[in-house]
């Protein structure tokens, strides 16, 4: 015969996922918590079958269920040292559904189950507060009767607040002891004219009436509506849960509290969290009185506290990680109501799981799962105090583009921003848009906000390169770089220069005003946590940098090499930005030569530095990518400077400019069609990366060049550019000194079809995944922006491409050019240096298609680190499992 009822200490393994099926959800964790010693208020779980034969049989309990329930509730009583609705010392119970799954207010509860006359009496007496003992009774009888017997609540609300007229009072708090024990007669009264028949005073008959209340629950139109939509099984009924109720108002020795086995903002091991005497649990959460510290309860109930103690540590030992719980002591006696693992800051996290693992509790396996890569955003970058931010006026909401925050003075150009940061002022740069001239500008700027452009908008990418804050895409101001205003039209607000704001760049968020901000701390455990990373990562991490000083970042931070450097970052420091100009005004290959000849010591020094920075390491140098006319002005002013400077009249810089002009720039001559078509840029570019090798070398530097010609679709396209890179190192007798390489970039549908080809010529790909996503999706990456909120939110796209790849559409695409390129060389390294380089669910994916290396902004590269051991970790996990792991061919 089956059997119906369990104990919560009777299941020796309650947790599993076959035992929930028959303890359903909550019963396994009830009985999970008392198999570990922690004393949970006891019960029984009256399992699904239960429920299941109650719906076979015609809505009946089936044969044994009576006697079972009977039986467990006399043991239940004789653990309690009390009796159900007893007259003198009454026990009272939970009646509670729980299915397989939690399905969250969709089935019924019944509590203080056992009261009636004569054993709300006693309860007053015994914890000597009559007025909580019929307001209990009260509240009982309206659920009971809305819940079990079908009378609608809203007819018990009318009865209470007819007395509260009455007595002339607001609130049910104000109504006495007398006044209740008058409401309740009027709900009894209510319960007999609606249904013909008397509230029932039998405990033993309440107990059948509430486990038959759960059972139906199952079968309310709400619950079945959940289950279809959420696909959940529909046959597998409910298990009920009977509990004793404890209560932490029984006088000065009872109480209740809330607590944390560490401290969930710093991580250290103390006792952290507050309790309150004779109070019940909504007392704590509602903030009517001010509970103590838990430490106080030395002082004042040490038995308690020596019990709350050794808590601490079973919770710890038993689920081996923070636990946040809920207790009661009921006249001496501690019960644990509830735990589950607690939420923590970044700096916590990262403290926890290593001294977990340190203290054995826990591998350093796990100690590295249990951090989030993204939390590790917090610990790298200024925030705003969350005080601060409780207080605040939130004036707008962007796109997180850049992580941190800051505070400043708004200025609306580049200029401007410079101009005040030389006086010693604090600024942020507030724009339309961010063109590459801005960079200067950007660079003196606290942080960065933009109306438009989406998260791979030059103003994110530059921003998140240099670790500074961000908000890109905020369409909520208007900027008017005339006027010099920045307007906040949904708020009636305009700001001016001048004013502050600061910016949260993780949330996206804009506030107006100077909030205070937080510095950042890397502590040891940041280091260890790490070190255990790399040593279970089996892809290289580097970094997307274009300066010696951010090479030197990211080299900080644990990158293996340069995945990406963006040479044209370089060309507008300075009077460098005239060389280029003037490069791109010239009509002919002479002129440009000329043009080019000024700026090939620049760019040299720069490629010494960087070479210097990352000695050992190899560094990706991209070949000029960006159409030319961004390089142009586009104020009059700058115009005729330019054309003094050249000697041209004005009009003619005027027409070389519209004569540039694009409509599709981002699909029109960019990228090694500006090599194709000016073959000397790439000469100059080679020759100042081998003749800068050269330099380095000299001084004892290892430099590892490695040459990337962008956005090639074409093999042709790639061979050409090649030759002329070969041509360079042959003039300068470069072979045996030193070691390079010549790629590419996969970022167009045509490179990834025709890997095969391609990878015949090169000797490394790295896939630009911003530039992938837009000619794949056919989403223009400035663009989007306007758009991508609406698809995510009538979930046409899971998540922005631009920021976690595409995997079933670019990601595709991607492992169909891995796979082509690996069957010609196998060993070829492969890597990614989009902004998705830098995104954990992209790193984990680019390490199951067997990617070599991730290169992402210098501050996300711990990140990766992360996120690339995490990576490792799951799959040992899963091809333990017998799972299939990998999507592409794996590497060496
Ligand atoms: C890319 O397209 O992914 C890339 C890294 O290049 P950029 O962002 O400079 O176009
Ligand atoms: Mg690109």
């Amino acid at each position: 015969m089956a059997k119906y009822v369990f104990m919560f200490d009777e299941s020796k393994n309650p947790n599993t996922e076959e035992a929930q099926f028959v303890l359903g959800n909550k019963g396994a964790q009830l009985g999970e918590m008392t198999n570990a010693g922690l004393r949970v208020p006891y019960g029984f779980t009256i399992s699904t079958q239960g429920c299941k034969e109650y719906y076979s049989l015609g809505k009946k309990w089936p044969k044994g269920l009576e006697p079972e329930i009977k039986r467990a509730l006399k043991r239940l009583e004789k653990k309690m040292k009390k009796k159900l609705g007893d007259s003198k010392n009454p026990l009272f119970v939970s009646v509670r559904s729980g299915s397989y799954v939690s399905m969250p207010g969709m089935m019924d509860t019944v509590l203080n189950l056992g009261m009636n006359d004569k054993s709300v009496e006693a309860f007053a007496k015994l914890s000597k507060n009559p007025r909580a003992a019929y307001d209990s009774y009260r509240r009982f009888i309206n659920m009971f009767a809305d819940v079990v017997m079908g009378v609608a609540h809203s007819k018990f609300e009318e009865i209470i607040h007819a007395k509260k007229e009455e007595k002339g009072v607001k609130f049910d708090t104000d109504l006495t002891t007398e006044d209740l024990m008058e409401v309740v007669e009027g709900y009894k009264e209510l319960v007999k004219a609606e249904k013909g028949i008397s509230f029932p005073i039998d405990p033993i008959k309440q107990l059948e009436m509430g486990v038959n209340a759960v059972f139906e629950s199952w079968n309310s139109p709400r619950a079945i509506s959940y289950r279809r939509i959420n696909n959940l099984r529909s046959d597998a009924g409910t298990a009920v849960n009977v509990q004793a109720m404890v209560f932490g108002n029984m006088g000065d020795d009872s109480g209740t509290g809330v607590s944390f086995t560490r401290n969930p903002a710093t991580g250290e091991k103390e006792h952290y969290g507050e309790f309150l005497v004779n109070a019940q649990g909504e007392d704590v959460v509602a903030g009517i009185r001010t509970p103590h510290p838990i430490d106080y309860m030395k002082k004042t109930h040490p038995k308690m506290h020596a019990e709350l103690v050794k808590i601490y540590e079973k919770l710890e030992k038993h689920y081996r990680e923070v636990q946040d719980f809920e207790f009661t002591f009921e006249r001496g006696h501690l019960y644990l109501l509830q735990t589950r693992s607690g939420k923590r800051t970044a700096h916590a996290a990262v403290k926890i799981a290593v001294d977990m693992a340190n203290e054995k509790l826990i591998t350093k396996e796990e100690a590295v799962l249990r951090v989030k890569p993204e939390q590790l955003d917090q610990l790298l970058h200024k925030q705003i105090s969350s005080d601060a931010k409780k207080k605040a006026n939130l004036l707008a909401k962007g796109l997180a583009a850049s992580p941190g925050a800051a505070v400043g003075k708004i200025v609306f150009s580049a200029e401007k921003a410079t101009e005040m940061v030389d006086l010693g002022e604090k600024v942020i740069l507030v724009r339309m848009e961010t063109s590459p001239e801005d960079i200067e500008g950007m660079h003196a700027a606290q942080g960065i906000l933009t109306a438009r452009g989406g998260k791979t908008s030059h103003a994110a990418v530059v921003a998140r390169g240099m670790g500074k804050c961000c908000v890109a895409g905020c369409e909520e101001i208007v900027v008017s770089e005339e006027k010099n205003t920045m307007s906040i039209p949904k708020k009636e607000m305009v700001l001016r220069e001048g004013d502050y704001i600061s910016l949260d760049g993780g949330t996206g968020e804009v506030f107006e005003g100077s909030l205070a901000l937080v510095e950042p701390s890397l502590s040891g455990d940041f280091g260890t946590l790490m070190k255990w990373a790399d040593s279970y990562r089996k892809i290289g991490i580097r970094t997307n940098a274009d300066t010696p000083h951010d090479s030197k970042v990211a080299r900080g931070f644990g990158a293996e090499g340069i995945g990406l450097c963006r040479t044209e970052h370089m060309f507008f420091e300075g009077e460098r930005i005239k060389a280029v100009r003037e490069m791109i005004i010239a009509r002919d290959e002479t002129g440009r030569r000329k043009a080019l000849d000024k700026l090939l010591p620049f760019q040299r020094s720069d490629f010494e530095g960087i070479f210097t920075e990352m000695d050992g390491l190899p560094v990706i140098i991209r070949l000029l990518d960006p159409p030319l006319h961004e390089f142009l002005p586009k104020e009059e002013g700058d115009m005729a400077a330019l054309a003094q400077e050249m000697n041209l009249p004005l009009e003619k810089v005027k027409e070389i400019s519209s004569s540039l002009h694009e409509f599709n720039p981002m699909l029109g001559h960019r990228g090694c069609r500006l090599g194709i078509t000016y073959p000397e840029i790439t000469e100059m570019q080679a020759t100042a990366i081998f003749e800068a090798a050269l330099n380095v070398k000299e001084k004892g530097i290892v430099p590892v060049p490695e040459i990337e010609i962008p956005l090639v679709g074409n093999v042709k396209e790639f061979t050409d550019q090649k030759k002329i890179i070969e041509a360079v190192a042959e003039r300068l007798n470069v072979r045996g000194k030193i070691k390079y390489k010549i790629g590419t970039m996969f970022e167009v549908p045509r490179a990834c079809v025709t890997a095969e080809t391609i990878a015949k010529e090169v000797d490394f790909i790295s896939f630009g995944t911003n530039d992938l996503t837009q000619t794949t999706l056919g989403f223009s990456r400035d663009d989007a922006g306007k758009f991508i909120q609406a698809y995510l939110e009538k979930g046409i796209l899971e998540t922005d491409p631009f920021q976690t790849i595409d995997q079933k559409g670019v990601g595709k695409l991607m492992i169909e050019g891995v796979n082509s390129a690996r069957a010609v060389n196998p060993k070829m390294d492969i890597g990614i240096c989009g902004e998705h380089g830098g995104d954990p669910a992209s790193v984990e994916f680019c390490h199951r298609i067997g990617l070599s290396n991730v290169s992402c902004s210098p501050y996300r590269v711990p990140i990766a680190r992360l996120a690339a051991a995490q990576a490792a970790l799951k799959e040992k996990k899963a091809q333990k499992q017998g799972k299939k792991t990998k999507i592409g061919k794996k590497n060496k």
